[in-house]
């Protein structure tokens, strides 16, 4: 089978069979069909879909490129979580500590940033020595002996997965429900996941910006679940504004252990509340949704949850000392704080606008393999809905490079819209 013909054939809007899907998965994973193929099969399936049949097959061939994880011996069940992506998202540096300190182990592989959006595993990197390239055995013995794992997709698991995601990041081919539904799929199989808590997005900063795409996404993640054996729980969750304030790497890791310690911000803290409720819940830690929230209200209340950011840090070879004293974190050379230059309510803080500014401070990547900037990015100071008066902060940008500083301060005022009239703040969940 020629890759060529496998390429027109979706440029031709036609569906392709399992063993072409089969035969095109096996041949990228091998290095035998080149990138630029495989770019160009990932921007027709963009622009022509894929059926829900093809998603599956696409799904279960990238699992199956590599290993298939099998954690039962190791914990009594393989719990996972996935954001399908979006802007300030670092629910996962929380999550994990909470659950895991709750009684539920969990062992988790993440991604890089993709587009406009973080990834855990740059935020992660912020932190000097922490490891997140785990062999599959480095990864069970640490889910056995500590209960937490926190690391990127081992080179054995899902490896097909793992070249396209980076191709797409810079090929505008990020956006496609079929293939960020057999992305996030593929890992989950390949790890072991028996439960799932998919957390989808929905909004400016999402990749899905409307409900029906991403009720969409969510229910072929539910059915491709569904016949690989999973239990899996999705929620739609708001992206119209960042999460929290801070949108950048090291920013990103101080904000999420200022919440581990019971601060942060308020929206980020009710969001990372609310999806371990549901993954204590799925976990059968928890009876119901009310009883998981008020044991993760508990454990970082008691300061449990930021020692198991501690000991996670600790066994993957990270400078614990940056966790207690946060002003070791990588500073930028330029720090700017920007004045709302007139009264008003907030209607509009754009999340995708924000995210591609921080990518542009070099907080992500324009080419496969760029390194990135962990210092820099921005704390967005109000959330749609405030009220708030000219001269009071808005935002404040982190910037390495003051060209690149003058133009994210444009770039920010453009994510900004304003109101005379009341505007009522955004809610964090949809379903
Ligand atoms: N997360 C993934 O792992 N893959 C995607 O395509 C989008 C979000």
């Amino acid at each position: 089978m020629r890759a060529v013909d496998i390429i027109i054939k979706k440029r031709e809007r036609q569906e392709l069979s399992t063993e072409e899907i089969e035969s095109f998965v096996a041949g990228f994973t091998k290095g035998e069909i080149p990138d630029y193929q495989v770019s160009a099969w990932a921007m027709a399936v963009l622009l022509n879909g894929m059926s829900a049949r093809e998603t599956t097959d696409l799904t279960l061939a990238m699992a199956h490129s590599g290993e298939i994880l099998d954690l039962s011996g190791i914990v009594d069940i393989a719990m996972d979580k996935h954001s399908s992506g979006g802007v300030g998202d670092k629910t996962t540096l929380v999550v994990l500590p909470v659950v895991v300190a709750c009684g539920l182990p969990v062992g988790k592989m993440s991604g890089r940033g993709l587009g406009f959006s973080g990834g855990t595993l740059d935020k992660l990197e912020s932190i000097p020595g922490y490891r997140v390239d785990l062999s599959t055995d480095e990864f069970k013995r640490q889910l056995k002996k500590d209960g937490i794992v926190l690391t990127g997709q081992s080179l054995d698991l899902a490896p097909a997965d793992g070249k396209l995601y980076a191709l797409r990041d810079v090929t505008g081919t990020v956006q496609s429900i079929p293939l960020i539904a057999s992305s996030i799929m593929s890992k989950k199989i390949a790890a072991g996941a028996q439960a799932i808590v998919l957390d989808v997005k929905v909004g400016l900063g999402a990749f899905m910006e409307n409900l029906p795409e991403a009720r969409q996404l969510s229910s072929l993640m539910i059915d491709i679940g569904k016949l690989a054996g999973r239990k899996v729980v999705t929620l739609l969750s708001d992206m119209n504004q960042p999460l929290g304030s801070a949108v950048g790497n090291a920013l990103e890791v101080i904000e999420a252990i200022e919440t581990l310690q019971g601060g942060g911000p308020e929206d980020f803290r009710e969001h990372c509340l609310h999806v371990s409720a549901h993954m204590l819940v799925l976990g059968g830690r928890a009876p119901d949704l009310p009883s998981g929230r008020k044991m993760a209200e508990a454990v970082i209340a008691s300061g449990k949850a930021f020692e198991k950011f501690h000991l996670l840090v600790d066994a993957q070879g990270g400078d614990v000392e940056y966790l207690d004293h946060l002003d070791k974190f990588p500073k930028a050379r330029n720090i700017e704080v920007v004045e709302a230059g007139r009264n008003g309510c907030l209607a509009q803080v754009h999340a995708r606008l924000i995210g591609e500014a921080a990518v542009a401070l070099g907080a992500g990547r324009a080419k496969k393999g760029d390194p990135v900037d962990h210092a820099v990015g921005f704390v967005i100071h109000h959330k749609v809905g405030d009220r708030v008066q000219r001269g009071q902060p808005l935002f404040t940008i982190h910037a390495n490079d003051p060209q690149k500083l003058a133009e994210a301060r444009q770039s920010l005022q453009d994510a900004f819209l304003w109101s005379e009239k009341p505007v009522p703040a955004l809610p964090l969940f949809y379903d």
